[in-house]
């Protein structure tokens, strides 16, 4: 794997980079619409969606199945193309960004996990959470700090040097978080990120996100869980591929229930 990282890009990100001057959000959309056309057949999974998240939000979306979760991860990471509307990047609108425009918005500010891992099967699991680090301008050896961090908080530093096909289901997934906030993203894009873990292992990964929020780290994160959409600031609640509801999770829980408490929930 190249060490070589870009010349020139403070490390770590630093949260004032994503706060502009002018106060944006973290993420804006305005009417936001995806329509997927294929073989005559027409749907239209996200129909005018606005959404906003602050600077350090924590927001979870919920919906049933098919209501176009997936699908708004999808296009606000810029993995699928928007049909239109606007998405708006700290201050900066991207739903026109070439593929090659959001590779690089994603290296510096988004961290994302799928529900499938996507981790690159030929890397250790060590130099597949270094990379976005080392990508996003870390020297090799702060990327090798953060990595250790990473993984020692989701409990599996001892997993470092393995292929990540020799892994279960969860490990894959804790290191595929691992992965995405190895650049200290602005933004979290997280797709049911403790939907293979068991309670414990579900402790750890909220903890994380946790910190992650507390560090400045916006996240919007799809689950079908109530307890854990508990640990948000606000919860968006999808349907047929609009918003039904943007409701904002009264804080006071959160704060006397921390995670533990709400993961016990679970028995
Ligand atoms: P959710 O994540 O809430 O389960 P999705 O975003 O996966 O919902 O899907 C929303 C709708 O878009 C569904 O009707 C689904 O069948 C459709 N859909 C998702 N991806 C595609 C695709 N690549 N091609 C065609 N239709 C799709």
């Amino acid at each position: 794997m190249s060490r070589s990282a870009p010349k020139g890009l403070p490390w770590p990100p630093s949260r004032r980079e994503s706060s502009s001057p002018r106060g944006d959000p973290v993420l804006r959309t305005s009417k936001l619409v995806k329509i997927y056309r294929a073989d005559g057949v027409t749907v239209e999974a996200i129909r005018g969606v606005d959404i906003e998240l602050a600077v350090g939000e924590f927001v979870a979306i919920m919906g049933p199945s098919g209501s176009g979760k997936s699908t708004l991860l999808h296009v606000l990471g810029g993995l699928e193309p928007a049909t239109s509307g606007e998405i708006w990047l700290l201050g900066r609108r991207v739903d026109g960004l070439s593929t090659a425009g959001w590779a690089i918005l994603r290296r510096r500010h988004v961290g994302f996990v799928f529900q499938f891992f996507n981790l690159l099967s030929n890397m250790t699991v060590a130099d597949n959470v270094e990379l976005p680090a080392l990508l996003a301008g870390a020297t090799p050896r702060q990327a090798r700090k953060r990595r250790e961090e990473l993984l020692a908080e989701l409990g599996i530093a001892d997993k470092a040097g393995a292929a990540p096909a020799r892994l279960s289901g969860g490990e894959q997934q804790r290191v595929a978080l691992a992965r995405a906030l190895s650049n200290e993203p602005s933004l979290l894009l997280a797709d049911e990120p403790t939907g293979n873990l068991d309670s414990s292992n579900t402790r750890d990964v909220l903890r994380l996100l946790r910190r992650a929020h507390s560090d400045g780290q916006a996240i919007l994160m799809v689950t079908h869980d109530a307890r854990v959409a508990s640990l948000a600031d606000r919860v968006i609640n999808l349907f047929d591929g609009m918003v039904a509801d943007d409701a904002r999770v009264v804080p006071i829980p959160r704060r006397v229930n921390g995670v533990g408490d709400i993961v016990e929930l679970r028995g």
